[in-house]
């Protein structure tokens, strides 16, 4: 069994180089789509030099409950000179982190250590493919925001529902292709449906590079389908981000044990 690593501020800090703590305030918060929520998080933000796809750590108190579990959040957006960063949160796990990100109150505060992640945006690429579902939309949307014209950004989402099919806000030189795929009542790490949406997909002239997150027999089951497609391995970046039926470990990472 894997080992697991410390939880404790200090030592997390000592293995993660770059990273520091924040303390924040929650100042905002929103429903981005029924099962989406926007969480915008306030404070002293001036040494934090994140790149799109880096994400925060945060120490997730328990509701109703004593500690805090460490819970990882894609930065949105960030606004180092107003000391603002945005986290959209997929609150259909209904764990701490999806309930702290529900219930907060405006004004609580919430330890933070990042950035953290090695995921960004291949500069290179001609054309970038992004594959998961609600909890990478985040990600996926701050690293094509990053492509320069005219460069190329496909999107292909699982959702439990049409009213979650957010859109990206992109810059019009880039070309966008944006594909929603409904659950349709399959399991959540039943890789079928965004299997036969990467299947169907006919990739753009150039090289092109795969970003994939969520679910983690999903996120495998898709990287091992682009590798027999003859996609270059090198040119894949796999995240998993959670794991069904499981809740992810106290340091945010979920458990990939027996995976
Ligand atoms: C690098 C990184 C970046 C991430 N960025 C984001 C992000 O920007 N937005 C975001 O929403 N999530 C993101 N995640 C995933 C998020 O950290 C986990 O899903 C988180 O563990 C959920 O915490 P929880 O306490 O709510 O649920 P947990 O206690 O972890 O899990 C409770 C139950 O919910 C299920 N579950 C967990 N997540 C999901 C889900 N997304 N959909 C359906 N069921 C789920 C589990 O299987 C478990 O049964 C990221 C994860 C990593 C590793």
């Amino acid at each position: 069994m894997a080992k697991t690593p410390p939880t404790d501020t200090s030592s997390l800090l000592s293995r993660l180089e770059g990273a520091s703590t924040y303390h924040l305030t929650v100042s905002k918060r929103y429903d981005v789509s029924p099962s989406l929520v926007s969480v915008t998080l306030s404070g002293d933000l001036h040494d934090l030099i994140a790149s799109p796809g880096n994400d925060l750590m945060l120490a997730v108190p328990v509701v109703g409950g004593d500690g805090s579990f460490r819970r990882r959040y894609t930065i949105r957006r960030a606004d180092i000179v107003s000391g603002e960063v945005e986290l959209w949160i997929d609150r259909i796990s209904a764990g701490p982190g999806a309930m702290w990100a529900d219930s907060a109150p405006i004004g609580s505060t919430i330890e933070a250590i990042g950035p953290r992640g090695k995921v960004t945006l291949d500069e290179m690429a001609d054309w970038h493919l992004f594959l998961g579902d609600l909890s990478f939309l985040a990600a996926s949307y701050a690293i094509a925001e990053a492509i320069e014209p005219p460069g190329q950004a496909l999107f292909i989402f699982e959702i439990d529902q049409a009213d979650d099919a957010v859109v990206p806000t992109i810059d019009p030189g880039v070309g966008v292709t944006v594909g929603f795929i409904e659950r349709d009542g399959r399991e959540m790490n039943d890789p079928a449906g965004l299997l036969a949406g990467l299947a169907a997909l006919e990739f753009p002239p150039g090289e092109g590079h795969v970003y994939i997150g969520g679910e983690l027999k999903v996120v495998a089951a898709l990287k091992a389908a682009l590798i027999e497609r003859g996609f270059d391995r090198k040119a894949i970046d796999a995240k998993p981000y959670w794991r069904a039926g499981v809740a992810n470990m106290a340091h945010g990472e979920p458990r990939n044990d027996d995976a």
